[in-house]
């Protein structure tokens, strides 16, 4: 019975840790959209890995994306000096402090990931997943949810 009890707890506690999400995961296409517009972490994530894939066809030099995390408030001062920095830049001024995580920028058929631990977020914090190629943002962003 005991035994019974303890695998019970077992099974549980590794229900439990399935229920933490780890991964941002986004497809951003020809049309300049990514396919979500809402994300939910777990800042108890020792590391929260963005997986962006382009599933278009245009190259990065006409329809790159890339993946910035932020606080909502900081969204337009980053991409207004990502802009100035250029693609070569991946469009993210160097060592900007406002920018929590970013991948690199990528054309179509490519796909890239970055991680970041989740300590580096706040609970319900007001956080935005966006592209910070010119223009982009517009309409390449989404809510960033972080539970515990
Ligand atoms: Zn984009």
């Amino acid at each position: 019975m005991r035994i019974l009890l303890a695998s019970v707890l077992l099974l549980a506690a590794s229900g439990a840790a399935h229920a933490a999400n780890c991964s941002i995961d986004l497809k951003g296409d020809d049309a300049m959209k990514f396919d979500k517009t809402t994300v939910t972490v777990s800042a108890s994530c020792k590391a929260i890995t963005i997986n962006l894939e382009h599933p278009g066809k245009l190259p990065a030099a006409t329809m790159g994306h890339n993946v910035v995390i932020a606080l909502s408030s900081d969204m337009q001062g980053i991409v207004n000096d990502g802009a100035k920095a250029g693609l070569a830049a991946n469009y993210v001024k160097a060592g900007d402090a406002r920018v929590i995580a970013h991948t690199s920028i990528i054309g179509g058929g490519a796909k890239t990931s970055a991680s970041f631990p989740g300590s580096k977020l706040k609970v319900g914090g007001d956080y935005d997943f966006f592209c910070s190629a010119p223009g982009h943002w517009a309409v390449m962003k989404g809510k960033l949810v972080v539970t515990k």
